[in-house]
C-alpha cells in the first residue's frame, strides 16, 4: 500500500536540481514540514553530486533514482554505474575524501546521515554504487 516512482537521468550537474525538486514534490504528498523537505533535498543533492563527481568523474553516465512513498516515510535509492567505492565504511567517515584538490570537504555522507533517519550504502568496485536514504515525517 504505497506509491513508487523512478527517475532515470544523465549524470549532469543540471540534473541535480531536477532530481531533488522531483523527489521533494513526491515527498510533499505526505505533508512533511518545510525542514523535513529541505533535509531530504540536501541529502539527495549530496548523493547525486557524488554520482556525478566520483562515480562518473564528469564522464557520461546514467543515474537511477527510485522513491517509495509510505504513509509516514519516504525511501529513496540513488544508483550510479561508475567507479564504485572500495571501502564504504572509510568513505563514510567525516572529512574523508579521495579528492586531493581541496574542492571537496568529505562531508557528503555525514550530511546525508545528519539529515536522514537512515543511510545505507552498497557498492561494487568498477560496477555501481547505491545510496539508500530513509526520511520519516
Ligand atoms: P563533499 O561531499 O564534502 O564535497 P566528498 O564528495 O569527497 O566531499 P563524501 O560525499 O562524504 O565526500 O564522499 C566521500 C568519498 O566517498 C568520496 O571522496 C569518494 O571517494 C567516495 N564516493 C562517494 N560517493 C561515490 C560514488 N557514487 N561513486 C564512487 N565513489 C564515491
Ligand atoms: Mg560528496
Amino acid at each position: 500500500n504505497h506509491q513508487q516512482n523512478e527517475i532515470v537521468c544523465s549524470a549532469k550537474s543540471q540534473n541535480e536540481s531536477f532530481t531533488r525538486g522531483t523527489i521533494a514534490a513526491f515527498f510533499a504528498q505526505i505533508n512533511p514540514t518545510v525542514e523535513q523537505i529541505n533535509d531530504l533535498k540536501t541529502a539527495v543533492s549530496e548523493a547525486v553530486t557524488n554520482c556525478i563527481v566520483h562515480g562518473y568523474k564528469g564522464k557520461d553516465g546514467m543515474i537511477d533514482i527510485s522513491a517509495d512513498l509510505y504513509e509516514n516515510s519516504i525511501y529513496v535509492e540513488i544508483t550510479d554505474y561508475g567507479s564504485g567505492i572500495a571501502d564504504v565504511q572509510k568513505a563514510m567517515e567525516p572529512f574523508f575524501t579521495t579528492v586531493s584538490t581541496g574542492e571537496r570537504s568529505g562531508i557528503g555522507f555525514t550530511v546525508m546521515q545528519a539529515f536522514c533517519d537512515d543511510v545505507q550504502v552498497s557498492s561494487v568496485v568498477g560496477s555501481s554504487t547505491t545510496v539508500k536514504l530513509t526520511k520519516a515525517v
